[in-house]
Formats: C-alpha cells, structure tokens, sequence
C-alpha cells in the first residue's frame, strides 16, 4: 500500500543510483536513460561542476528571503538576460510557477485579459496554467476553469490571422509541443503568430520549459525561428534536478512587476540559482550547442534507416536531442518492452515515443538505444500484425 495520491502511473522500477545516462534499479538492473527526469537532467545525472557548485553554497547559505540582495541570482539572471532576447529575470520554484509570472505580467502590463494557447498545448497544473493547457483531460473535474483563455489550433496560420479581438493580453505557445506529442510549429505560423501580436498590441509569450537549457541545440528553442518573444518561460533543465523556474521578460515590461506585485519564498533559492548557474555555464556554449544539434541529426538518420519500411511507423521529428517516434497505434505497453529491454523513454500524445536524453550522452549510447528501439518496434509490429 502507498501513502501517496496516485497522481501518477508509476513504472514498475524503483531507482537506487543515477550517474551519466544510466539509471541503476534495486534490482540490480541498469537503464539507458532517455528521459532524464522528463528533459531535466539535461547533463546526464550527476554532473560535476554542478555538484561541486552545490556542495560549495551548501557550506555557505541554503536559504535567505528574497528580501535580501542574492548576488547568485544577480549572476545566473545575467547569464540568462545575456544569452536571450530578454532583460530582466524573475525566479520560481517550477514551470508552472512561471507560466503564472507570465500570464500575471501580460495582464498587468496590457491591462487586458485575454490569454490564446493551442490545442494539445502543455503549460502546467495550477489552476491558470491547467486553463492554459488546452487539453481536455487535464480539465476534467475541475471546473469552472479560470477566465478568458481561448484555444486555437497548433499551426493553423488562418486561425491566428482571423483573430480581430484587441481585448487579447498575450499569445502563449511552445515553438515544438512536449506532452503533446513533440510536435514542431511550422516557422510560418510562428512569424504569423510574432506578427498579430504586435498588431493588437498582445506579448509573445514562449514557454520553453522543455524546449529550452538547450534541448533543441540552440540555448532556446526559439531561436531556431527567428521571432523575439516578450516573456520566455523556464524550468525543467534549467537546474540539472534542483527545482527552479524562470521568466525572462523584456526591458518594457519591467516596471510592470514592482515590490509587492508577485513573489515567491523559495524562488530563486541561493541551492537553486547556483545548480542552474553551474549547468547553463556549461551548456551555452556554441560547440557545445552545435554538438547536441549534430548529435540529434545522428540519431534522427539512424532511427529512419532502423524502423525504414516499418508499417507502424508514422513519422520521425523533432529538433536536437527532443526526438518523437510517431506510430499508427498506441505506444503505452511499447514503453513497457523497451523498459525490459534495458531503454526507458517516454511517451508524448497516445501514439508518440519521446526521447530525451541527456544533451552529453555519447554516440555509442544513442546507437544501443536505436538498435533497442529497432529491435522493440519491429518486435511489436510483428505481434500487432498477427491479430
Ligand atoms: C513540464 C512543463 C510545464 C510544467 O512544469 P512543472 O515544473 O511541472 O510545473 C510547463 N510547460 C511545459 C512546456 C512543460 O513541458
């Protein structure tokens, strides 16, 4: 019996030790480990210097109110100002968290209340942010949902040029579509989106909490597209597994946000700030950067020849080390063999596998996890052919 709401399907596997990209279980099995905490261990688990950075401020400070200066945050809120579109920095404790800093900021700032995100789109669990989440599943039960959110759809650039409504405070989106099933905007849509905003006078807000930290091979997502969002969301990788978010927004918005309009205790934890100092040091570096791109461009090639001629394969996408499998069928009960073949990856949509594996992982790696996945599809396509 557990003593936990089970809020989640877990696997049956129950982790002892995680170094790199493998995960050691209390049975003594090991995975390769293509998931890395859902795009969060974007170094692999374990990473030294980021160790080293929190061993350091543990000997130091834990924890102070953000009523006193923090000069961590100073330092890892110029990095991310520096290497982005934005200026200014605020700190949560997770995705969601800025997401809500994002959605509170556009109402502020315009004065207007409207929020448009996409179908399938993914943008956390708290009242506002599961509005924002326009999937029905994460709705039910819960409403009435929270006010003025309306859903349009992913990549319909007609759908975003018809929007006439000036009452509309922000555009919300993800530049490739995580949970829903990694799914790319079209570059068009994108600029066509970037263009109405700045015509009704709405921001641009990209949640890059699972796209950004260098998932894609670029710092954020966003960049592979040539747009400027107002307001970019982080989380997931920022911090190599210690909670933290981000919202980097631009320098117009800034006195938007004064003492006493939004806060959080624990946002921008002197831990926190320097684990997620510690990991974009190493990630933001153009080779570093260029690596993860040629590395996914490898694995995506290996992945077309493998499953080439498989009936059961739809489609192979993604950019960087963020790679979906697309299958014609469901691929819950395929995540379970490839678990007992020693490869765990996840699942995005019903019919997607998602890989992510951590943006440091070898060639040598990628390639045993492509011979699995071949071995593992055809496998299933086989059994799924006889009934
Ligand atoms: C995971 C995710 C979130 C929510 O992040 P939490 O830290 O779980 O609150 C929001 N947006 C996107 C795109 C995500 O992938």
């Amino acid at each position: 019996m557990s003593y936990l709401f089970p809020t989640y399907a877990r696997w049956d596997v129950e982790v002892e030790k995680a170094k790199g990209s493998y995960l050691y279980d209390t049975s003594g099995k090991t995975y390769l480990d293509f998931v890395q905490g859902i795009a969060v261990c974007n170094l692999g688990h374990q990473p030294e210097l980021v160790k080293e950075a929190i061993l350091k401020q543990l000997e130091e400070v834990w924890h102070v109110s953000n009523l006193f200066h923090i000069p961590a945050q100073e330092e890892l809120a110029k990095k991310l100002v520096e290497s982005s579109c934005g200026d200014a920095v605020f700190f949560a404790n997770s995705g969601a968290e800025a997401n809500e800093a994002a959605i509170k900021l556009a109402r502020k700032h315009t004065n207007k209340h409207k929020i448009i995100t996409f179908h399938q789109s993914f943008h956390g669990r708290t009242y506002a942010t599961m509005t924002a989440t326009a999937q029905k599943k994460v709705h039910e039960g819960f409403g009435p949902l929270a006010p003025t959110f309306e859903y349009l759809p992913y990549n319909d650039i007609d759908a975003v040029e018809a929007i006439d409504d000036y009452q509309i405070a922000a555009i919300m989106l993800e530049v490739i579509q995580g949970e829903g099933g990694v799914i790319p905007a079209a570059p068009e849509f994108l600029q066509a989106v970037e263009k109405k905003c700045r015509k009704i006078g709405a921001l641009l807000i990209v949640d890059e909490v699972q796209t950004g930290i260098g998932r894609t091979g670029k710092a954020f997502a966003y960049e592979h597209y040539g747009i400027e969002p107002d307001i970019i969301t982080l989380a997931k990788g920022l911090g190599s597994g210690f909670p933290i978010g981000a919202m980097i927004g631009k320098k117009e918005l800034i006195e938007s946000f004064s003492a006493g309009s939004h806060g959080s205790t624990f946002g921008g934890n002197p831990l926190a700030v320097v684990s997620a100092k510690a990991t974009v040091d190493e990630i933001f570096i153009e080779s570093f950067l260029q690596e993860v791109q040629k590395k996914g461009n490898w694995m995506k090639q290996q992945l077309m020849e493998r499953l080439k001629g498989n009936h059961l394969v739809k489609e192979i996408r993604g950019k960087g080390l963020m790679i979906g499998i697309e299958l014609h069928t469901e691929v819950v009960s395929l995540l379970a063999d490839l678990r007992n073949r020693g490869l765990l990856a996840l699942l995005a949509g019903p019919n997607v596998i998602r890989l992510l594996p951590s943006l440091t992982v070898t060639y040598d790696e990628l390639k045993k996890a492509a011979e699995i996945l071949e071995k593992t599809i055809h496998a299933y396509s086989l059994d799924h052919s006889l009934r």
